[in-house]
């Protein structure tokens, strides 16, 4: 082979590289931006939540959330959680909380999920609330959905409220915090711990989730 055309030869070998290179990825990312839900358990190690006595909301939400993974992934959803165990993400809470939207952003993530529970001074309000960023219509229309989903808990429909939060105005796509109960109120903090409820929880979470997917 003469060297004009073994530079040749050798420039279309590095080209086609490069391209078969970037395709499968252009593929890949795109592909899995549609079924990728990150699932947040809220809180984490040095981090408990709200506590009631022995229980915290760390251990809830850690719960309820790999359950909703689960559901998810019965259903053909591809599923990131930010934490699968009891650990922090950060040792401060905003880098926590950053460390938790990052991730949905870097994975390219469809929808950001966190979990939560609630507690209240009274002791006397009861059942989830899905709380939505103020300025994300796509995020109003994901509450919106978990919300119709999570109604017959409620015994009504409980509009979603919006809400400033960091992590969700961190994330790029629409993001909900699903609090599934208070710890304040004592048959909503008895049945936040049976698993037969946390099961209930996560596949009404996973439908209102596959429902806004599907629209
Ligand atoms: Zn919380």
């Amino acid at each position: 082979m003469g060297k004009k055309l073994w530079w040749m030869a050798t420039l279309v070998l590095m080209a086609a590289y490069f391209i078969i290179r970037q395709a499968p990825a252009t593929v890949a990312a795109t592909a899995q931006r549609k079924n990728l839900v990150v699932i947040d358990p809220g809180h984490g190690g040095w981090d408990p939540g709200a506590v009631r006595g022995t229980v915290y909301e760390k251990t809830l939400t850690l719960a309820v959330a790999m359950k909703v993974g689960e559901w998810l992934l019965q259903h053909n959803i591809r599923v990131y959680y930010t934490r699968t165990r009891d650990t922090a993400l950060a040792s401060t809470v905003l880098h926590d909380l950053n460390n938790r939207s990052s991730l949905a952003n870097r994975v390219g993530a469809a929808l950001f999920v966190s979990i939560h529970v609630n507690i209240e001074a009274t002791g006397t309000v009861a059942g989830p609330i899905v709380y939505y960023h103020k300025s994300s219509p796509a995020s109003y229309t994901l509450a919106r959905q978990v919300s119709q989903s999570l109604a017959p808990l409620n015994g009504r429909y409980r509009p979603p409220r919006p809400i400033g939060q960091w992590v969700l105005a961190r994330s790029h796509m629409p993001a909900i915090n699903v609090e599934v109960g208070f710890l304040s109120h004592n048959a909503d903090a008895a049945r936040m711990q049976s698993v037969w409820y946390q099961s209930h929880l996560a596949a009404t979470i996973g439908q209102g989730i596959l429902g806004y997917l599907n629209r």
